[in-house]
């Protein structure tokens, strides 16, 4: 958070914030070793007095005759042995009571339930098409209810779009067909097979998704691209490469392929990031491509890009596009509107444009054609 730190000048008061977390940090820790050396000097007086008592109580019983001076030797000895390692149970308190902190904190992770099994053994079946179908889903995050009674159909290979305004629960419908969350109600089939009987895995390798937030790692833009697609082809990469234009991007690096991302593709531009994201998505070849707002983050020439990506892959792939810049779905197959979780109207662009007011007034809005005065 440096950056945004330094964008409201806000040092002083992180700086004040992280002073009154070191000082009490150092008053914990003073606090700690107040008692810890405490204990060692107590624990030496009970193995001193505990010392002390064998000394005395057994020379008395050796002089009186009733114990042998070799066993009152041995027993001196053996006193000190027995005594002594109690001044390390300080340390080895400290230890165990570090030791289960940690423990506890593996054990509440390793007892979590997952909400949705990942490596599940669920049926393992071919997706042989990248048709879709929501049969009545709704779902709720907590009482929140996001997604109410959504049924729609996507054949195979056709390019759809979901548009709404935010909040309308756009990214979560994404969310619950690759089987992040389940479905409170309804089904949903791809390929006309029930996700809720398929592997996470499964359904997930026949799905590509690039999401809101894109993560590259920090290695090469080769080890980017091809994550998840093993045993790719350079001249299948150099195909999706042209797919997506990014070839001449790459063309003008000075180590091409080989070029250095840096952490989360901190050298890259947000638009070329982007368009990693969708090369890396396509290169996993599956049947569906989950686009979500990626176009959101991107500029105008990216957003082009993307849009002629999309047009070169009609045809290919099923294509789920959740729209923020409805520039990008005009040419769709079909729209889905939705509204506060249901999906309201459907069609094409020029269809919704007649006929449905909620697009038309986002379209409006894209535009600059909306006349605000009427809100
Ligand atoms: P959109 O993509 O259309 O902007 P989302 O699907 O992200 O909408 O969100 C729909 C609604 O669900 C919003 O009201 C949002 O606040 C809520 N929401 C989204 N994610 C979560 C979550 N993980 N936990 C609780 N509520 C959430």
């Amino acid at each position: 958070g440096i950056a945004t730190v330094k964008s409201f000048s806000m040092e002083k008061h992180e700086v004040t914030n992280f002073a009154r977390l070191s000082k009490d940090y150092v008053r914990k820790n003073e606090e700690a070793i107040r008692v810890s050396s405490a204990f060692t000097p107590v624990i030496r007086v009970f193995v001193l007095t505990g010392f002390l008592f064998t000394l005395i109580y057994g020379a008395t019983l050796t002089f009186q005759g009733v114990l042998e001076a070799g066993s009152y030797s041995v027993l001196v000895f053996l006193t000190q042995r027995l005594l002594w390692p109690f001044t390390r149970l300080g340390e080895t308190i400290d230890l165990y009571q570090r030791a289960m902190a940690s423990t506890n904190r593996i054990m509440d992770l390793v007892q979590l339930t997952p909400k949705t099994e990942i490596f599940d053994l669920g049926i393992q079946e071919n997706i042989n098409t990248g048709s879709i179908e929501f049969k009545s889903v709704s779902f709720s995050y907590g009482k929140l209810s996001v997604i109410k009674n959504v049924s729609f159909e996507i054949s195979d290979k056709k390019f759809v779009g979901i548009v709404g305004s935010t909040g309308s629960g756009k990214t979560t419908l994404a969310k619950i067909l690759l089987g992040f969350y389940r479905p409170k109600n309804g089904e949903i089939y791809v390929d006309g097979k029930d996700i809720s009987k398929m592997s996470s895995n499964q359904l997930r390798s026949s799905i590509s998704y690039v999401g809101q937030d894109i993560f590259l790692f920090d290695g090469s833009l080769k080890e980017n691209l091809t994550y998840g697609s093993n045993g790719i082809s350079d001249s299948e990469l150099e195909e999706v490469l042209k797919l997506t234009m990014l070839n001449e991007f790459i063309e003008n690096l000075a180590d091409g392929l080989t070029t250095q991302v840096g952490e989360n593709g901190i050298k890259l531009s947000g638009g070329q990031r982007q368009r990693v994201a969708l090369t890396r998505a396509l290169l996993k070849e599956s049947k569906i491509l989950v686009l979500d707002e990626a176009t959101s983050a991107v500029d105008n020439k990216t957003e082009l890009f993307i849009k002629k990506s999309l047009d070169k892959l009609r045809g290919k792939v099923t294509i789920l596009s959740i729209a923020h810049r409805l520039s990008t779905i005009r040419n769709a197959d079909k729209i889905f509107v939705l509204d506060d979780g249901a999906v309201i109207d459907s069609g094409s662009h020029d269809q919704l444009l007649r006929e449905c007011r909620s697009y038309k007034k986002l379209w409006d809005i894209q535009t600059g054609s909306y006349d605000f005065t009427n809100m």
